[in-house]
């Protein structure tokens, strides 16, 4: 038999070839071996509501989703999920066509993609963007056009999107807008005007959309999530992504879901039923309760992460770093061009030798890593002792 692995073709299929491991698993296993404070990878050092454990604990012990739940999700989710958007956001669903539960929000995107590309067909979605984003439009062989956001030129600004450039990367091959707002890694949230705006072109060009809006509920100050869904024209083109890792702090059941029309949700049901066709059954009857937690949830939810955010950015800022005020999500993009460091990427791999620290390189969220070069971001989803200690031992580095 021929020894495969010395042919000359690679193993790994060239669409995939430019993605290793992610920087997650690198920054978190890094995190593990130095046992430094892991800032790097988004998930909350706190699970979420005692009481929703418990419902997964129930459902598992009274034998109630132990075998397949059904392909697109068990209907009491289902249900619970066209609740939340029509209660949240005046958005109408039908719970038995209309919404699909996926494992996590990383394969709904995936599904989404692959549903709904033909090789060739461009994808535009904003750089810096989530790794799961380049990687899901290569396996379904499309082509990403990156629309960069940048930061605005005053100190500690926010990213915007330049809709002008926005516009210039529509082409006959577009066939796709994906969006995420709340922005990962940025925490740009998208304005009115700009939704607006971006509603009526993809009406205009004829596009679909697929919005990762997963961190729907991390907004701040008095920043508003709008579902592009909810713009004129566009519930028709929309698929909109959700997931239960973010929003109940569960990042380990890998609960996300879909809603937009039959059509649409059909597609993508196609796509996700041979991935895997179904997602872990009794964590769907805890996130079907947890959808339904009274608004007070979800306010307290949102208040503890605002202060966190300003509890680990004064530290940055203490710490010599630029800030870029995150308006939403959970993670803080810093320049860390005041330090005297140029590059993020290296400046990341010692951070946890010099200091005890993790934290993740933007650039490579970027196309072009120059555009990133010295920006890195930090997760605050953590407990306030941990931000504290995080911010002391950051200080320690300019001295
Ligand atoms: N989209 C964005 C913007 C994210 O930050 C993440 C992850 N953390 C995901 C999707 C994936 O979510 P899930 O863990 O539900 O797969
Ligand atoms: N979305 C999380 C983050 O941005 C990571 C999820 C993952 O590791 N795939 O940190």
């Amino acid at each position: 038999m021929t020894d495969m692995t010395s042919s000359a073709r690679p193993i790994l299929n060239r669409r995939l070839a430019e993605f290793g491991t992610t920087i997650f698993a690198e920054m978190s296993a890094l995190a593990v071996k130095t046992g430094a404070i892991n800032l790097g990878q988004g998930f909350p050092d706190t699970d979420g509501p005692e009481e929703i454990r418990e419902a997964a604990v129930r459902a598992l012990r009274e034998g109630r989703g132990n075998q397949y739940p059904p392909g697109p999700g068990i209907p009491e989710l289902r249900t619970a999920i066209a609740a939340h958007q029509l209660r949240r956001y005046g958005l109408s669903y039908d719970p038995d066509t209309e919404v699909l539960v996926t494992a996590g929000a990383t394969e709904a995107i995936a599904a989404a993609l692959l549903a709904l590309l033909e090789p060739g067909d461009e994808v535009i979605a904003f750089e810096p963007y989530y790794d799961s984003y380049a990687a899901s439009i290569a396996m379904a062989g499309g082509i990403r056009v990156p629309v960069t956001l940048r930061p605005q030129s005053e100190q500690g600004a926010s990213f915007r999107l330049d809709l002008d450039e926005l516009r210039a990367a529509v082409t006959d091959r577009t066939r796709l807008l994906l969006i995420n707002t709340p922005h990962n890694p940025t925490g740009t949230v998208l304005t009115r005007a700009e939704l607006t705006a971006i509603a009526e072109l993809a009406v205009e060009r004829d596009l679909l959309v697929v919005t990762d809006e997963v961190y729907e509920h991390l907004v701040f100050d008095d920043t508003e999530h709008l579902p592009l869904a909810s713009f004129p024209g566009m519930r028709e083109r929309t698929v909109t992504i959700g997931s239960a890792g973010k929003t109940f702090s569960f990042t380990g059941w890998k609960v996300g879901w879909v809603t937009g029309t039959q059509k649409l949700v059909t597609a993508v049901r196609t796509v996700k039923q041979f991935l895997t066709y179904v997602s872990a059954g009794p964590f769907q009857y805890a996130v079907a309760e947890a959808l339904r937690l009274p608004d007070v949830y979800f306010d307290t939810f949102r208040a503890d992460h605002r202060r966190k955010r300003d509890l680990l950015g004064d530290g940055l800022r203490a710490a010599g770093f630029e800030v870029y005020q995150p308006q939403g999500t959970y993670f803080i993009t810093t320049d860390i061009t005041p330090l005297g460091e140029k590059d993020a990427l290296a400046f990341c791999r010692t951070l946890p030798e010099r200091c005890g620290v993790v934290a993740i390189p933007n650039s490579v969220f970027y196309d072009d890593p120059d555009a990133g070069r010295s920006q890195v971001r930090f997760a605050f989803c953590k407990k306030d002792d941990v931000l504290h200690e995080a911010a002391d031992r950051l200080q320690r580095l300019a001295a």
